[in-house]
């Protein structure tokens, strides 16, 4: 399958809102999706497409649904042949866990570990000198690595890349640039790569970003408010953290780690300081209600994976500015 062909491919995927378990019915309904949006795609690059990405493991399955990996949601956006597309192209790369504890940036790729299409993909990326990856990619190559390592679904590398990609050339009106700015460990490397500090005065321009920022929520938690477990796709929301208007750097308002998926009544809850969650993540509920109409236990305790060092810090942020504590 062509590189535009695939990346047509990604489009028709990532519009699919619940993807169809079953092999048959999930081609019949990617089939009208295509249709609709006027891309053509045979039912044999379809095929080669769905098998690639199940074995890339950058297609995620949980229960009968199927959610695309936050890299080849960002390549399916990038140019051809631009710094974006080749770094998204290396991210999905390293999903699979046999290539992510083997690779050696300084020698060969592992060719003979990866599918025929990822083969070529690489090949049609500007990321690689012969067999290698290019010098100059290097350092964020090493970035991109260290943060999969770490479990998180999409590296601040990439994030900030496409923060760059959507907003370097676009002329707009920006506030919140004196306000502090969680202080990420790479912010030096961030700034470099994306210096306008601040977010924009129209939250509507930043409307690709939270886009993302939902996805990325919907993905990792899996389609469920972490508290209650609701799972209506209409009563979930993508939750900040910090709040979007607190937020001083356009990648913390995008970021997927200032967030946590809750359904709409405990989304109101947190947003207002009502409950909050310590360095463990244990439930702090605020004694200005009772825990027991909103289903709220304060043995309640966010699972570990869900606690990165970046989201305890949003956590920590939001603990000592919003929650109501009794005087
Ligand atoms: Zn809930």
């Amino acid at each position: 399958m062509e590189k535009t062909t695939f990346k047509k491919f990604l489009q028709v995927l990532d519009k699919m809102e619940m993807m169809e378990a079953d092999e048959n019915r999930f081609y019949e309904s990617f089939q009208r999706l295509a249709s609709d949006m006027n891309i053509q795609c045979t039912d044999k690059e379809c095929m080669e497409g769905f098998r690639f990405l199940l074995n890339s493991h950058n297609l995620i399955s949980y229960g009968n649904t199927f959610d695309l990996s936050q890299p080849f949601y960002v390549y399916a956006r990038s140019h051809s042949n631009s710094e974006l597309e080749a770094y998204s192209l290396f991210e999905a790369l390293l999903q699979d866990k046999r290539i992510l504890n083997t690779i050696d940036l300084h020698k060969d790729l592992p060719f003979h570990l990866l599918d025929p299409l990822m083969h070529y993909l690489l090949r049609n990326s500007i990321l690689l000198s012969h067999s290698k990856i290019d010098e100059k990619y290097l350092n964020i190559c090493q970035w991109i690595l260290e943060d999969v390592k770490k479990g998180y679904n999409c590296s601040y590398a990439l994030k900030t890349l496409y923060t760059h990609e959507l907003y370097h050339s676009v002329k707009l009106i920006f506030k919140n640039e004196d306000k502090p700015v969680i202080s990420f460990p790479r912010y030096h490397q961030m700034k470099k790569i994306y210096s306008q500090r601040g977010i924009p005065q129209d939250r509507e321009c930043s409307k690709e970003l939270q886009a993302f920022f939902k996805d990325c929520l919907f993905n990792e938690f899996r389609h469920r408010c972490v508290l209650c477990n609701i799972d209506l796709p209409h009563m979930l929301i993508a939750s900040h953290i910090k709040p979007f208007r607190d937020c001083g750097y356009l990648v913390e308002a995008m970021d997927s780690q200032n967030g946590l998926l809750l359904c709409r009544n405990h989304d109101y809850l947190f947003d207002q300081g009502y409950i909050a969650f310590n360095d463990k993540g244990q439930l702090l509920i605020s004694e200005e209600i009772d825990p027991a109409r909103y289903s709220l236990s304060k043995d309640f305790m966010l699972e570990d994976t869900y606690l990165s060092e970046t989201r305890k810090m949003y956590l920590h942020y939001h603990r000592t500015h919003y929650f109501k504590k009794k005087d």
